[in-house]
């Protein structure tokens, strides 16, 4: 029983936190700083649940400032070797990950 209402936990985490992200992209063109504060909401969710972020949706947050990130606007994305480095262009710093 404990272990059922565990994963229907988590598999709500993960709803909430898909719907944040989709919401944070609807509102970034008219509200960019609600876009924010919903990336920041999804984290927390994470936290909360303890579930880990899918990865699609963590390189979608800056790991700094935590900002909402959208390629060409608040992101730069460049291939760097052996590595995708992905700028944030509200506090500038980089995330790597390998490919
Ligand atoms: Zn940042």
């Amino acid at each position: 029983m404990r272990k059922k209402q565990k994963d229907w936990a988590k598999d709500m985490a993960y709803q909430r936190m898909h719907l944040l992200f989709e919401l944070a992209d609807h509102e970034f063109r008219t509200h960019p700083e609600l876009s924010n504060r919903y990336a920041g909401l999804a984290r927390r969710i994470g936290m909360r649940y303890r579930v880990r972020m899918p990865p699609e949706l963590k390189q979608r947050i800056c790991k700094h400032c935590h900002a909402y990130l959208v390629q060409g606007v608040t992101a730069r994305t460049r291939l760097q070797g052996t590595h995708i480095t992905t700028t944030c262009t509200v506090c500038g710093k980089q995330m790597r990950r390998p490919y």
